[in-house]
């Protein structure tokens, strides 16, 4: 099998770019393992520290290579990693990607930071870079929820997004893989407006004094447009977390008001999984450029 660097690089190539999603149950992962068998495409789940926390990583590690035994090309990312030691314990589980993200401090440190996330990583990889680093440049929020407001202190205006000259140095100084900049996106989505659009032009530049692939956090509630001139400025991995957890709630939420005596778990988490379904499907379409 691929391994999680060929498959973004492939990617970048074919200006499409992979969709990753965040889970923290069976039939999300079934769901989104569904999908990427229907439609022969690779794709990547996401747990953050609580997600993990909640189902483990050695069994979600199981989980992925069950599935890739049915020839479901999945990849585990563990996502918005921010201790040393929870880095060198998504290493040793598996995780063929891991995000450190000290984005929330000033550059010299987040730089410092990374470059010993990085090294960990690497000593738990081998010299063939089997495990991708992630790092992330420029305060986006942290939630995966439907906002009121944009988070306070996230890099929305064109001043303080991620500037082409930082985003070179962070990479140069830390040996990351993959970027993840401010670039008009942001963690959850709003609860009445559209969330903000996105700087294609700054994806570009960044792109470019990177020179590593870009990753776009904070999918949900961005535009079909902008996600299309994203990718083609040189976004190659998109994650999507609170538009699937929207689809989870509203589909046992319906459930569970239709069929007020119904106990099977298995039932009532039927119109869930039509909903996952639906959004994996729609953001993979889109992603890689099926009509
Ligand atoms: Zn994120």
């Amino acid at each position: 099998m691929r391994t999680f660097t060929d498959v973004v690089r492939e990617a970048e190539k074919g200006k499409t770019a992979i969709a990753h999603f965040n889970v923290a149950t069976l039939e999300q992962m079934n769901a989104v393992a569904r999908i990427a068998k229907k439609m022969n495409l690779p794709v990547v789940v996401g747990v953050s520290e609580g997600e993990h926390e909640f189902m483990g990583f050695s069994r979600i590690i199981a989980l992925r290579d069950a599935y890739r035994r049915e020839r479901i090309e999945m990849y585990v990312n563990a996502d918005h990693t921010r201790s040393f030691e929870k880095v060198d314990e998504a290493a040793r589980a598996g995780c063929d990607s891991v995000i450190f993200d000290a984005a929330h401090l000033p550059l010299e440190e987040n730089i410092a930071k990374t470059k010993i996330a990085v090294d960990i990583v690497r000593k738990r990889s081998g010299w063939f870079r089997k495990i991708i680093v992630e790092g992330e440049l420029g305060y986006i929020g942290t939630s995966s929820k439907l906002l009121d407001a944009i988070p306070e202190g996230a890099a929305v205006d064109s001043d303080n997004l991620t500037s082409p000259e930082d985003a070179g140095r962070f990479v140069r100084e830390t040996g990351v893989d993959m970027l993840a900049p401010a670039v008009g996106n942001i963690h959850g989505m709003l609860k009445n407006v559209p969330n903000p659009r996105l700087d294609t032009g700054r994806i570009a530049e960044i792109r470019k004094a990177a020179g590593v692939p870009i990753v776009l956090h904070g999918g949900s509630g961005i535009s079909d447009a902008d996600f299309t001139a994203a990718i083609a400025a040189g976004i190659s991995l998109i994650h999507i977390s609170t538009e699937l957890r929207l689809a989870w709630k509203r589909g046992l939420e319906e459930s569970l008001g239709e069929n007020p005596g119904e106990t099977a778990p298995y039932k009532l988490l039927a119109k869930s999984v039509l909903y996952l379904e639906d959004v994996t499907e729609r953001r993979m379409k889109l992603f890689s450029g099926i009509q």
